[in-house]
């Protein structure tokens, strides 16, 4: 085990978003690829906020994605004593102070501030020991140091430098007595000993805050990587507006998990000119040092020719259990047709999405209710008619148990007949499936069995017959 301690830190107010599903792969890689240590903390200070609904979706999301953590999940509304502890521990050296500016005084100043082309900032009429009231309500605020500058080297960025006097003196404990959020933050990386602060790059403004109050407080501060944002391809900030940003979604809508990671390593980190990398891989080759300094764009096409390959590549059994569910918010029993993995065989090569690949799964299980007309009237009827009984009449007399023999069979048909392919193999394939949108037919025949493909068979020339 490597010293190395990272951690996630969602906020529970929605659902494990794709953006911050990145931040945790980029962690939980670190913390794989460095035998460190991968911690959940959910940053639930945020009373009014927070719900265990989304405790829940982000939890659910990442197991879905495989991202196990080594410790937690922590909850910082568990640890308000720890944190007012801190807060004392400020007060009582004097790097915290009590204040007690209501806000309408702060309100009147700061638009005062705004009036006069000045920075809104505290005036610090507290921090310098104004006359302080007995019984009124107050903030704890930090006495943040002025002149000079606050800076820190990013692992992703370079070297990031706030002039102090930007800084406020921000306020550490509210007047209910709870904490603020950035010292929430402090408090919990420091006493975890995180090393490392992986995060968004909407977080590099706390950082310097951050850093005073670790050094205010004699912490080491960790080492920090601020990753570029994801955007949509209007280069706005990835939001709804763009599509689905729930990781949940995307299981929903048919992704594999592995096709998501493998999509979302790569919006940010790169290795050469590799696409495709298996788990293993990203966790042999992941390094902070091969995160770029740009924002990414997020490309469903890319992702579904990822997931594309990841369905081609997939285990039958493994595809077929994660498939059910689609076929069931259809409606469809798997329990009397073929066996699903079978199924799954005959579609693999071709689904974009297990979404795509339950669509073209139905027609195994629901003999169609009816046929595309278009696609039958390209041929003739009494052409139709003989292609039918000679199948019906080939495949009742045969076993038809591989693709090779039923391959073999229709070619039987064919030059018999003197048909070409064509005209056997669509009407056959409109006869079993609707459709013209079908595995091949050796693949179809064998996959339903001979008897129920005679039986859909004689429908369709009952159908053709009756026109
Ligand atoms: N809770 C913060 C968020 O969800 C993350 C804070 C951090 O990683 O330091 O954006």
């Amino acid at each position: 085990m490597s010293d190395l301690r990272v951690r996630f830190a969602p906020s529970p107010t929605g659902y494990l978003h794709v953006g911050g599903a990145r931040t945790a792969l980029f962690n939980w890689l670190l913390a794989r690829h460095r035998g460190g240590t991968f911690i959940l903390r959910i940053e639930d200070t945020d009373v009014e906020r927070s719900t265990q609904e989304s405790v829940d979706a982000i939890l659910e999301g990442m197991k879905w994605l495989g991202l196990d953590w080594d410790e937690g999940p922590f909850f910082q509304s568990e640890y308000f004593p720890l944190y007012k502890e801190y807060v004392q521990k400020l007060v009582a050296a004097g790097k915290a102070y009590k204040c007690y500016c209501t806000a309408e005084e702060l309100d009147t100043k700061r638009n005062l501030a705004m009036a006069e082309g000045r920075k809104p900032k505290y005036d610090g009429t507290c921090r310098d020991g104004a006359v302080q009231p007995e019984n009124q309500p107050y903030v704890i605020r930090f006495r943040a140091p002025q002149g000079g500058a606050t800076s820190f080297d990013d692992l992703i960025k370079g070297t990031i430098t706030f002039p102090n006097d930007e800084l406020d003196d921000l306020i550490i404990q509210r007047s209910d007595g709870t904490p603020t959020y950035n010292f929430c933050v402090v408090i919990d990386d420091a006493t975890m000993q995180i090393t490392t602060v992986i995060r968004g790059d909407d977080h590099v403004n706390n950082t310097p805050r951050q850093v005073q109050l670790y050094e205010a407080l004699d912490f080491p501060v960790p080492q920090f990587a601020h990753v570029p944002m994801i955007l949509g391809a209007d280069k706005a900030r990835l939001s709804k507006r763009h599509g689905a940003t729930s990781v949940i979604a995307y299981r929903d809508m048919g992704y594999l998990p592995e096709a998501l990671l493998n999509y979302l390593v790569r919006l940010g980190w790169s290795n050469g000119d590799d696409e495709i990398f298996s788990i293993e891989e990203m966790i042999d080759k992941f390094d902070i040092s091969n995160v770029g300094r740009s924002a990414s764009v997020f490309n469903t096409e890319k992702l579904n020719w990822l997931n594309a390959h990841y369905i081609k590549n997939s285990d039958p059994q493994r595809l077929a259990a994660l498939l059910l569910p689609h076929l069931t918010t259809r409606g469809v029993s798997t329990l009397d047709g073929p066996d699903l993995a079978a199924v799954v065989k005959t579609l693999q090569e071709r689904a974009q999405t297990l979404e795509e690949m339950a669509e073209r799964a139905l027609f195994y299980y629901r003999a169609p209710s009816g046929y595309d007309e278009a696609a039958l009237a390209k041929f003739d009827k009494e052409l139709l008619l003989a292609v039918f009984a000679a199948v019906i009449e080939k495949l009742s007399a045969s076993s038809a148990a591989d693709v090779a023999a039923v391959d073999a069979l229709f070619k039987e048909i064919c030059s018999e007949n003197s048909w070409k392919m064509g005209q056997v193999g669509q009407p056959v394939r409109i006869a079993l499936s609707g459709g013209t949108h079908a595995p091949g037919i050796g693949e179809i025949v064998v996959t339903l069995g001979g008897e129920e493909t005679v039986r859909r068979i004689r429908a369709a020339r009952e159908f053709v017959a009756g026109k």
